[in-house]
């Protein structure tokens, strides 16, 4: 019987993934003071178990992100993060991150790119970068620097990968950056796109046709079945993240979180945790998670494993290995 006891993590923000020690990893090598409290830190970092709104789930980042705005901050996160997942079973990963994000102290968007890169340089984990635009007014012209920052350091492997489109969804629709995506594709950029997770199905349908290679997210595609199907017809791959859809509301009756009976109408479903630090979860716990909530079977792990290497933004040669490891070939 299959045993997923090796992971691949397609969908993991930087800024979510701080944990307390390497959060005070990050502030010792800077000389920025953290409360000496443990549980006070613990508080600043991850979201209550009754977290009441997507507000009080966004304060979390502040502090992590506060911890990346130098060159050596940022580098060290990307270590200290793979290491840690790494620790967890994880062989494989891809980090998402805004460069625009990363500029309170004087970084351009390409030297954090070039801090990120610095960092996967520096583990033992097989890590991809993707980069973030984010949703938002009047950051146009960010969002373009990223675009073309993508395309500058774009490779098959081994370094910055793919774009995504990050943030408020609800505020700002899906549908107002079908320009920006129409320019990666262009550029023959490959991309994810997070949709279907603080709006509707509408959005992942808005999301779909720019022509994306996945989509974060997609757990409320199924509330229409044109979607789902849009979806099939498309090969279009999801990256669901259980965990952070109950934190955030996304989806209110976890009974009946949708993984499974996506699997079962033949969607390209993934797993992964989006934000672990902020969440307190790890990629091996999400996949116990859905054994015991939803009754995912080995097969169906054996199927998501599978689903995470086709979808992986890496090179054939890559995904060879990977199948190797987790016992698929
Ligand atoms: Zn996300």
């Amino acid at each position: 019987m299959y045993k997923a006891n090796r992971f691949i993590e397609l969908h993991l923000h930087l800024d979510g993934a701080v944990t307390a020690d390497i959060a005070r990893e990050l502030a010792r090598i800077q000389d920025i003071r953290l409360p000496e409290d443990d549980g006070e830190l613990e508080k600043m970092l991850t979201v209550p178990a009754d977290c009441g709104s997507l507000n009080e789930f966004l304060r979390c980042f502040r502090l992590p992100l506060s911890l990346m705005q130098t060159r050596e901050g940022l580098a060290e996160a990307v270590r200290l993060i793979a290491d840690n997942i790494r620790s967890q079973g994880v062989i494989y990963a891809e980090f998402r991150f805004a460069p625009q994000l990363h500029g309170e102290k004087g970084m351009s968007q390409e030297d954090a790119v070039q801090a990120a890169l610095k960092g996967i340089g520096e583990t033992d984990l097989k890590v991809n970068l993707i980069l973030c635009c984010m949703r938002g007014e009047g950051n146009e012209e960010a969002n373009e620097e990223t675009l073309a920052l993508v395309k500058k350091y774009l490779v098959e492997d081994g370094g910055v990968v793919a774009m995504d489109l990050a943030g408020a969804e609800a505020l700002f629709p899906t549908e107002k950056y079908r320009e920006l995506f129409a320019k990666a594709r262009q550029m023959g950029i490959p991309y994810t796109i997070h949709a279907g997770e603080a709006a509707g199905a509408d959005s992942v349908r808005a999301a779909a046709e720019f022509g994306p290679a996945r989509i974060g997210h997609g757990v409320r595609s199924g509330e229409d079945p044109e979607v789902v199907a849009l979806l099939k017809e498309k090969g279009i791959f999801l990256e669901m993240c259980p965990t952070s859809n109950r934190q955030t509301h996304a989806v209110e009756d976890m009974s009946r979180y949708p993984l499974p009976d996506y699997l079962r109408q033949g969607l390209l479903v993934t797993l992964n945790t989006d934000d672990m630090g902020i969440e307190g979860t790890t990629l091996a716990e999400e996949f116990r998670y859905m054994e015991q909530l939803v009754g995912l079977t080995p097969a169906q792990e054996q199927t998501i494993l599978e689903n995470a290497v086709n979808g992986a933004f890496t090179s054939e040669e890559t995904k060879d290995w990977l199948r190797k490891e987790l016992g698929l070939a």
